[in-house]
Order: C-alpha cells, then structure tokens, then sequence
C-alpha cells in the first residue's frame, strides 16, 4: 500500500508548489493535514487515486458530498449534456424547478426552495430570512456546532475548556477581528443538556429571529440530538414567535425526508447543500411558504432582497437532479444498513483490540472517538490534545492503509459501495488500534 508521509512524493512537491501562490497550499482549511495534504488525481466510484498512483477507498466523499461516489455515469452524463447547452444563464431554466420539485416532494415542511452555491450561504440566508420575517436579529446556536463561515454562525464553534465559561456558555469568537456587535446577537445554548439550553433561551424571551440547530452535529461528536432536545426547542421557538432552523446540509443523507423525518420534526426552515448539488457548488434554503415568502421579489422589493449570480445555475442543477433522483428510498435503505454494519464492526474493533473508544454517528455517517467516556454532549465530545494525537496516527494508518477518513475522525459511505470496502475499512482500523502508540510515547 501508499507511503504516507513521504517527503519525496509528488504530492509533498506539490504541496512547496502551492503554499508560494496559496496560503496554507489550497483554498480550504479542512483538507489541509501534516505534513501535507494528498492531491487527488482522479475518482472512480468509492476510489480516488493520487498523483503518485496510489488508489484509496473513499470514505470521506468531499466531506459527505458525493453520496453516489467519484464520476458516477448518469450524473456525469448529465453534466455533460447540460455543458454542451450553456452553463449559466441570466434567465431562470427548467432544470432548476425540476431540482425544486424534487426536493419540495421529499418533506412536508419543503414548501417552497431558493437555491444557492454553498451551506454557508444557505444558513447566512435563513438567518437573514429569520430575521426579516420576525424583525429581530439576534440569533441562539448550539456550543460547537458547524453551520459554515458566516460570522454569526461560527461563535463558539471550537469553545474549549480554556473559553467555555461554567453551564451557560459563552459566545467565543472563532474568527481574529469578529466584530464585538456579532457575539451580543449570538446566544448559545449547550447541546442536548435540555434544561440549562431551556433556561437560556427563555431568558430571551422573544427577542430572537431564530434558533438554528442540527439533529447531529459533526463537530459536536456526530452525536444525535436528544428527543427531548428537539421538543424543548420547537416548543420554545413556537411560543416565542423564533423561527426554528434545522442544518441539513450533513444530515439530509440520512433518510428520504432527511433527519428531521426520522425525528418527526416540522421545522419552520431547513438548510441543505453538500449531496443535493450531485457534486457541484450548492446550497438551498428550504421551508414555509410563510417564512419563504420574504424572499418573493415578484410583487416589488422583497423584505429579503436575494441575488446570486450562480444561484439556481443549470450545471449544478442538473448534476443535483440525477443525484437525487438516483436516492431512492431503497438507496438510502441499502446505504444506511452498510453504514450500522460499519459502525458495529468499527466498535467491535475496540473491544479486540482493547482499546478504548467509541464510534458515533447514524445512516452512512460514522465518527471515531479515542477516549473511555460518555458522549451526549459537545464538551464530552470535545478532544484533548492526547486524543487529538492518537486520532492523527489512525488517520495515518488508514491513509497507509488505503483508507480515505477526515482528520477529525468523520467517515462516511457511498452508493458504490459493499460489503467489502467495510471489511477492509474495519481491518484497518483494527490495525491502528493494535498500533496506537504507548501514553508515555506521546508528545506532551
Ligand atoms: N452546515 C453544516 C452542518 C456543514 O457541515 C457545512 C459544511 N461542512 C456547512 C453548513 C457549510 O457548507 P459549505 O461548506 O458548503 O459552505
């Protein structure tokens, strides 16, 4: 199998290569790890191969993106078919509203769509939608939470010991310069510790747009919320006049409704991205036409003015409608029991090899956890430096292995896939457990 690392690489080349003309070597700090990051040369179903030549499993898929894997054949062809008829126009075109039909078919609460190029602006604009629909502005999101780069959504996402403040936590800027106004208008609520994240919000009493929440968060540990979690929040958002936001730009993977129909949960919107773009740029908030209607410029200037020069474009479109028409139900079914067949043969390894750890997560999604403790909550969730360290070696191991994850420990599987990719995912893992270093081994 590959040599990772090795500095005489054509990967560890290109890596000098870009870090003169891009800072860090890419545009994208999640796909950068030490000592460089692997560049991809092409992808075939679940396998990427690298410009040395080494072929690994996919099991990150452009962090949970390409639910059908790398060039699947009927959204390539596509792609190509819409390329070959113009790729952005400044006229609307069918192939958008087939993707919007489609989508407002899959839940009860999609009842109308506005599409946009990436997850952050899908939350930057149910915020704002939030916003003029209530007339507030300040916003309440859970402690460690990822919902993208807008300022108002990234406070407290990497809160730690060192930051957190005792149970109600504090707004902690993520980004140097975060204008001080952005932390007042962010309350945050721990997750899944229902009666502290209650007793802060009506605190607010109706003084918020929204609260935005995800049904299991990644960075939170890929732990999924509490039922009672879930009620405490629509209860609170209904009663208050809040819009309720779920982020289903991870989630929506997880069943033919996304989680919020395995959860039962009617939210006011809904932001998607990542598997409904078939791969391309996208983003889209969905919800209430009550809500949704803020951004209905056809009768004048809407309450939510919303422009986007790629928005809704064809390309994308178009690759986003083969995806999901290919997401049948039986789809989701098939990948979804792969995916409990991962995460009990991903436990039993711990046991095997003694080690202790965790594996969370539900669907297609897994995440590895390398500590002996409780997880419902971002601060059990969150790393230390020791586990931090011994994640990098399993990341490695698989890397060696033949095993794409995330360097967070985040798995996730797609429609090419069999049974064996899990066998040989699970073998791996075994192998990095059996050689994690030694405590005393590690850097302090
Ligand atoms: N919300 C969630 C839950 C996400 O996981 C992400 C991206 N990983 C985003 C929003 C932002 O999406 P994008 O990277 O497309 O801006």
């Amino acid at each position: 199998m590959g040599v990772f690392p090795d500095g005489n690489s054509k990967s560890a080349q290109l890596f000098e290569r870009a870090k003169r003309v891009l800072p860090g070597g890419n545009s994208r700090a999640t796909i950068f790890h030490a000592p460089y990051p692997i560049f991809a040369r092409f992808g075939h179903g679940c396998r990427v191969t690298d410009v040395d030549g080494v072929e690994r499993v996919d099991f990150l898929n452009n962090y949970t993106t390409l639910i059908h894997g790398h060039a699947h054949p009927q959204i390539s062809a596509a792609i190509t078919e819409q390329l070959q008829m113009g790729v952005s126009f400044a006229h609307p075109t069918e192939v958008e509203l087939k993707l919007a039909e489609l989508l407002t078919g899959r839940a009860p609460t999609f009842e109308q769509i506005r599409f946009v190029n990436s997850g952050t602006e899908a939350v930057m604009n149910a915020i704002k939608a939030a916003r003029a629909f209530t007339g507030r502005h300040k916003i309440a999101k859970c402690e460690g939470v990822y919902h993208g780069s807008y300022d108002y959504a990234e406070v407290s996402l990497d809160s730690s010991p060192a930051n957190w403040g005792d149970d109600a936590p504090l707004p902690v800027a993520y980004s140097r310069g975060t204008p001080p106004g952005v932390l007042e208008d962010v309350v945050v609520i721990p997750f899944n510790q229902t009666e502290a994240a209650e007793k802060i919000l009506k605190e607010q009493g109706s003084a918020l747009a929204a609260v935005i929440f995800d049904l299991m968060p990644n960075r939170a540990g890929l732990i999924p919320a509490l039922p009672e979690f879930v009620e405490m929040l629509r209860r609170f958002t209904r009663a208050s006049g809040a819009v309720l936001i779920v982020d289903e730009v991870i989630t929506f993977r997880l069943g033919p409704g996304g989680a919020q129909g395995k959860f039962g949960l009617e939210p006011d919107l809904t932001t998607l991205g990542k598997i409904i773009g078939g791969g391309l740029p996208v983003g889209a908030v969905a919800g209430k036409a009550e809500v949704m209607e803020v951004f209905d410029h056809s009768h004048g200037k809407a309450p939510l003015p919303h422009g986007g020069t790629f928005n809704g474009n064809p390309l994308t479109m178009a690759a986003g409608h083969a995806a999901m028409s290919l997401l049948s139900a039986d789809a989701l079914e098939r990948i979804n029991s792969l995916g409990e067949r991962a995460r009990s043969q991903l436990n039993e390894a711990y046991s095997v090899a003694g080690v202790p750890g965790a594996i969370t997560g539900d669907g297609s999604l897994f995440a590895i956890h390398l500590a002996d403790k409780k997880l419902s909550t971002y601060r059990e969730a969150h790393k230390d430096a020791e586990e931090a360290e011994l994640l990098k070696h399993v990341h490695h191991h698989f890397l060696r292995e033949g095993i794409i994850i995330s360097p967070t420990g985040l798995g996730v599987l797609s429609t090419p896939m069999t049974a064996a990719e899990i066998d040989q995912l699970s073998q791996a893992f075994l192998g990095a457990l059996r050689s994690l270093p030694q405590k005393a081994a590690m850097p302090a």
